[in-house]
């Protein structure tokens, strides 16, 4: 069978949930394998091999780390001696970077923002806030598909996995731009975004930052992560980092609970996948409502903090 690479996306061997997303697709478009760029393999290689990656190309030289172009170069290495029948990237920006510029090197072409992926390596893309989709399929060389985080879903496969070092001489190019720090941001105590499998956003309709204490509180009864509309991450209420749709984050928890928001289309792209939505808005006629499981018609106000009571009640 084909192999089918997999660029792992992790930080200092904390395998980030998209490469095991990746590493599922793969296997069932063939036989997976993975490269680890970087420190903290020791760390990563249990979840890689329950993940069903057969074989683990690890370039462990700390420069490899350090330059932006390096992973680009160790990447286009891996192809040109592998020869996968198709790479699997995060669509996260530096994994993005290093596939665009191993497609060039290697003579391949590239997809991004994927959100799925067909036999024959057919790259699926939600366009203009997930109204369109396409389908497109690289023409020559070697597929380079860059995947949107929670598009698909992950399921272990438990394999014995083999560990392949890999080093690579770094061209000057390679060197020009170097990391110079890394700042680990401050953690809320709450589970990532991108990761939970409970998410409750508030939109606009929160009215003010402080308010958003009151999706805090619901979140935290829950264990979920809070996330916010571009509404309100423009206005300041809450961090862009935590804003959810086409330019934000791409979410697909088991429970997304949206609250004050109405529904944009440019929002429901970042998380219309999500496996139970739940809706509390004051207006019925609220677009936001054709997506509902369960909605609750009501003043968020009166909603929110008695909805966290009971759900603290029954804990
Ligand atoms: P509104 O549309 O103003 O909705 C507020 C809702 O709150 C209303 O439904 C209202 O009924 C309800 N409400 C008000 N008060 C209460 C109350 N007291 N109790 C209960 N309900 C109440 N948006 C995103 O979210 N993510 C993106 O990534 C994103 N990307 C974009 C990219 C582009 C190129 C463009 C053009 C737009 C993008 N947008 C994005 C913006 C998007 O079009 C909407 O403007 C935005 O999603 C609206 O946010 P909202 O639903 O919070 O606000």
């Amino acid at each position: 069978m084909a192999e089918v690479l997999v660029l792992v996306e992790h930080t200092e061997g904390d395998v980030k949930k998209v490469t095991l997303e990746m590493l599922t697709k793969a296997r069932e478009l063939g036989e997976a394998s993975a490269l680890f760029i970087g420190a903290g393999y020791d760390t990563a290689a249990a979840l890689l091999a329950e993940y069903g990656a057969q074989k683990v190309y690890v370039a462990a030289d700390p420069d490899v780390a350090s330059y932006i172009g390096a992973a680009a170069e160790v990447l286009a290495h891996v192809v040109t001696t592998s020869q996968p029948a198709a790479v699997l990237t995060s669509s996260a920006a530096p994994a993005r970077e290093a596939a665009a510029r191993a497609a060039l090197r290697t003579g391949g072409g590239i997809l991004t923002d994927v959100v799925d992926i067909e036999a024959g390596f057919v790259g699926r893309q939600d366009v203009f806030g997930g109204a369109t989709v396409v389908k497109s399929a690289v023409t020559a060389g070697t597929p380079f598909l860059c995947v949107r985080p929670n598009a698909l879903s992950a399921s272990p496969a438990p394999c014995e996995s083999t560990r392949e070092d890999v080093t690579v001489a770094l061209s000057e190019a390679a060197k020009t731009a170097k990391v110079v720090e890394r700042v680990t941001e401050a953690k809320s105590g709450r589970p990532e975004l991108g990761e939970a499998s409970i998410v409750v956003a508030g939109g606009r309709g929160m009215g003010s930052g402080e308010n958003f204490s009151l999706v805090e509180e619901l979140a935290d009864a829950l264990g979920a992560a809070v996330g916010a509309s571009r509404a309100a991450t423009d206005a300041g209420w809450y961090p862009h980092q935590m804003q959810v749709g086409q330019t934000g984050k791409t979410v697909s928890p088991q429970l997304y609970i949206a609250v004050g928001i109405s529904g944009a289309i440019q929002h429901r792209a970042g998380m219309q996948t999500s496996k139970t939505i739940v809706v509390i808005n004051k207006d019925a006629e609220s677009p936001i409502f054709e997506l509902a499981d369960f909605g609750i018609v009501g003043d968020l106000f009166t909603v929110l903090p008695a909805l966290t009571a009971e759900v603290k009640a029954r804990k």
